[in-house]
């Protein structure tokens, strides 16, 4: 792909170069630039708050069958540039074309084509009358200004997750994608305005965390922060939005457990790991990432894992006989290699990879360790990378336990036969999902977020529409009566 010049910012319907550092877009998998960009600056999320402000009151205003419409024509006008998408997710995040093409981009059309459905359904509880001659009912109403803060790791389905359900409950979205990634979501930007979507209503700013992301989260006229990332990143956010008491959503990190129990199928259980470990190159907060697997079978799953792993093919991204293209950058090539580098030193067995190849790219050679102790670091802290660590367990409770052993509590996942054994981990492992006998698959009809650690809120679903939505009681007289009984308390 040819270098070109990008806009950082798309404000009440227009786009916007920044005036902010200057920045070179990468392609992470060739080392060459896309793109030279003057980044946004905390002046750009003034502005940008003001017009989602000022658009934010017709569209919260307007009948829900016109948002869904819009929502409608925007998931029709994604689809005809899909081929963009794909080539412009591919080239800023380095993940494999098959990858793009065949989950990031119809995932994220069909999250739109959901919510423009869900858009249409704001009921709340039915009314009532629990007063004597008053009648009860619920309006639920946007919550108003939104500042979404995304990571680079799944690019345009991490902004869908944040805006989607925001449009459709009325709400207007100032939105600051990683600036290591931001060609899919201002392009997302752009197609939604010319769907029909009104000025100011989605607004993209890129620029830095320090910058961009703490003027958002700070920001004294909007009325919730919902965030993607980092834990640590996410506690910031938290206490910025809390300096004026507003309300946060956080998606957080993971370290999701792999719990094989002895009567799982092996070859299931073999296969499930290799691709619940290396999706986008581990770089998913919900990867497999601690095997724990009983003992009677931890041998043949390690070497069946090994030599899965050992025959994924890592290169060109672009190609599609690609399994798995490159990490996001050098600086996370490099914590990723460190952490594998400490965990062998500190006595970890490597049974593959640990390598990152000579030459362009931040490509790493999907890594399993085995015999991993539980206090060591790359058992407890998340390594966003192709990496997997195998224990043992004794008996069912020993791996529960040890599958809880985490701060985090995103996803997690069972491998058995035995229906009251699956029961038994979906009702006792703390983590927003569950998989029994499968690792990974999402569907934008359920809800994702996490326990501990990991964060608290839901994205996806009609959960996640909640979060966008404030519900309010309306209590109304029904006699007409100009002195009412109840006032004998106040006045005799
Ligand atoms: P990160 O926390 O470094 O950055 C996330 C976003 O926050 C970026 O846009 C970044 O620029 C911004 N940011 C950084 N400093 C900021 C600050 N001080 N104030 C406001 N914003 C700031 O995370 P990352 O490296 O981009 O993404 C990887 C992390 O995201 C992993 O921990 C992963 O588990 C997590 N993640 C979680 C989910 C989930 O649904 N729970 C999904 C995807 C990724």
């Amino acid at each position: 792909m040819a270098t070109r010049t990008v806009p950082t910012s798309w404000i009440n319907g227009r786009a916007r170069v920044g005036a902010g550092p200057g920045f070179t877009l990468m392609n992470p998998a060739t080392d060459r630039p896309i793109s030279a960009m003057l980044l946004g600056e905390a002046a750009d999320v003034d502005d940008a708050v003001a017009s989602a402000r000022i658009g934010q009151r017709d569209w919260g205003a307007a009948p829900p069958a016109e948002r869904s419409a819009v929502l409608r024509t925007l998931a029709r006008l994604l689809e005809s540039r899909s081929g963009d998408l794909v080539d412009d997710e591919v080239a800023h995040s380095g993940r494999s074309v098959r990858l793009a093409a065949e989950f990031d981009i119809p995932g994220s059309i069909d999250h739109v084509d959901f919510y423009a459905g869900v858009a249409r359904d704001l009921d709340g509880k039915a009314s009532a009358e629990y007063s004597p001659d008053h009648t009860s009912s619920i309006r639920r109403e946007p919550v108003g200004v939104i500042g979404s803060i995304a990571p680079w790791n799944y690019p345009l389905q991490m902004a869908m997750w944040k805006v989607m359900p925001a449009l459709a409950a009325g709400c207007a979205v100032v939105l600051k994608p990683s600036e290591l990634t931001p060609l899919t979501t201002l392009l997302l930007a752009e197609l939604a305005t010319e769907a029909g979507l009104p000025d100011g209503v989605l607004n993209v700013v890129v620029g830095t965390g320090a910058e961009v992301g703490a003027a958002l989260a700070g920001h004294t006229d909007i009325d919730m922060v919902t965030f993607t990332g980092s834990t640590d990143v996410g506690r910031l956010v938290m206490s910025q939005a809390a300096r004026h008491g507003r309300r946060v959503q956080l998606e957080l990190g993971g370290k999701a457990p792999f719990v094989v129990f002895d009567d799982a199928d092996l070859d299931a259980a073999v296969n499930g790991a290799v691709a619940g470990s290396l999706i986008n190159a581990g770089q998913d907060c919900t990867a497999a990432t601690r095997a724990i697997v009983a003992e009677s079978l931890y041998d043949d799953f390690v070497a069946g894992v090994g030599e899965v792993m050992s025959r994924v093919s890592v290169g060109d991204p672009t190609d599609p006989s690609t399994d798995m293209g490159s990490l996001s950058s050098h600086p996370h090539r490099k914590k990723v290699a460190a952490m594998v580098d400490r965990a062998v030193a500190a006595g970890a067995r490597l049974v593959t990879g640990g390598t990152a190849p000579d030459g362009p790219g931040c490509f790493y050679a999907p890594t399993l360790l085995a015999d991993v102790t539980e206090d060591s670091e790359i058992y407890r802290d998340e390594v966003f990378g192709p990496v997997l660590t195998v224990s043992s367990f004794v008996d069912d409770d020993d791996a529960i336990r040890r599958a809880n052993d985490t701060r985090y509590g995103l996803a997690a996942s069972a491998w058995t036969r035995d229906v009251f054994r699956a029961q038994r981990a979906s009702r006792e492992i703390a983590a927003g999902c569950v998989w029994i006998n499968d690792h990974i698959p999402i569907v934008n009809e359920m809800p994702h977020g996490g326990y501990k650690a990991s964060g608290f809120g839901k994205d996806m679903s009609t959960y996640a529409l909640d979060e966008y939505l404030t519900v309010k009681h309306v209590m109304s007289d029904i006699t007409g009566v100009a002195r009412k009984d109840w006032q004998r308390i106040v006045f005799a």
